[in-house]
């Protein structure tokens, strides 16, 4: 069994993909062109925002439409403790400081109470992350920005297609990020990303940062992240499939639910009411995590950790000389969380091996 089996989904989409790709190799133009342009134009409508700006990864994503809030030295940019850490040194990169924000028990995302405590006069604008696919709790996040005059940039990496309240995610910010590494619910075949936004200056400044401050004119300074051509090809075949994929992850979802709903000590992910959860990570709190997860690779069901360390933790912020303490939900998540086989190809019978064995070790 694999935690993730991506080559199952390339062999299902073979003869397509082997067309595209063969066609941009034919014209040989393997920057830019009509593959990028028609995938930027796609995933926008996809996504319901004005503007899908393709970029070289999730992190330049970031790191692009930092440049184009403006930060300075010395800003404070809220990020989530629990998150993949492009979130936070995409911040440091871009010259300003993360400021580390607790999560909402049970949801994995920033605490919009906690959020309120962090905000100070030197407060920029924050970033909420839909980890795993769960929106964070926007309508708050969105009013707290409001009162507070800060922007919002939403990590969307994990959360494609994802809804709150009917409304798709990456459209509640100024602007947005999404990572198409090869892993994620749409997956290039290498690294891509891609920024959103339905503000015409921010399109404008991201596309011409992304592309050294404006090709032929240089009318500032930037930097080289674009999404490559073989890779806007390699989307625009996948991208038709999501709504499906999606369909898939949800009702594997299900299917773990309903396995693990008498099961003592294991919490399944709890869903925010009126939300698409898109499950780009099937994540349960258990009891004893080490002890099962253990059991689990002893009968070669692989699971893993998202992340082992929360960021306030990692070595590259021991300078903060944070405490466990002042992230209580974190710390405790740390500890029993554990990350679950889920693919939209993922046959029942593996995943009824799954829950067989954690019922097992729970009621043993
Ligand atoms: C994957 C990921 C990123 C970065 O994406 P890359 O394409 O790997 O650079 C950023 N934020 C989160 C939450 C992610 O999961």
């Amino acid at each position: 069994m694999e935690f993730v089996d991506l080559a199952a989904q390339h062999r299902a989409l073979a003869p397509e993909l082997e067309r595209a790709i063969q066609k941009v190799i034919e014209r040989s133009a393997f920057i830019g062109g009509e593959e990028v342009a028609a995938f930027e134009a796609a995933f926008a409508e996809a996504m319901t925002t004005r503007h899908a700006i393709g970029c070289a990864n999730g992190t330049d994503a970031l790191f692009l439409t930092l440049q184009a809030m403006e930060v300075q030295p010395g800003d404070e940019v809220i990020v989530p403790a629990h998150t993949w850490i492009s979130t936070a040194e995409t911040v440091t990169l871009a010259g300003g400081t993360p400021v580390f924000c607790d999560s909402e028990p049970g949801f994995f995302t920033m605490d919009p109470e906690r959020v309120r405590d962090l905000i100070t006069e030197r407060t920029v604008g924050m970033i909420p992350v839909h980890l795993y696919g769960q929106p964070a709790d926007m309508p708050v996040l969105a009013e707290l920005a409001a009162r507070y005059g800060l922007w919002m940039i939403e990590d969307c990496a994990q959360a494609h297609l994802a809804t709150l309240g009917g409304q798709t995610v990456g459209s509640w910010g100024a602007a947005a990020t999404v990572s198409f590494y090869p892993a994620k619910n749409l997956g290039a075949m290498g690294d891509a990303g891609a920024v959103l936004t339905s503000q015409d200056a921010v399109a404008t400044f991201v596309r011409r940062f992304a592309n050294h401050g404006g090709k032929g004119h240089h009318v500032m300074e930037g930097t080289n992240s674009r999404l490559d051509t073989l890779q806007a090809a390699v989307l625009s075949v996948k991208l038709p499939h999501l709504t499906t994929w999606t369909e898939r992850r949800r009702a594997l979802a299900d299917r773990y639910d309903a396995g693990f709903e008498d099961v003592p000590g294991i919490t399944s992910p709890p869903r925010r009411p009126d939300t698409t959860h898109v499950f780009h990570l099937y994540v349960i709190r258990a009891e004893r995590r080490d002890a099962l997860r253990a059991f689990l690779a002893e009968r070669g069901i692989p699971t893993a950790l998202h992340y082992p360390t929360m960021l306030p933790f990692l070595p590259a912020y021991a300078d903060r000389g944070h405490e466990r303490s002042e992230f209580p939900v974190v710390s405790l998540d740390e500890a029993t969380m554990l990350s679950l086989p889920l693919y939209p190809e993922m046959p029942d019978a593996d995943q009824d091996r799954v829950i067989d064995a954690i019922r097992s070790f729970a009621m043993e």
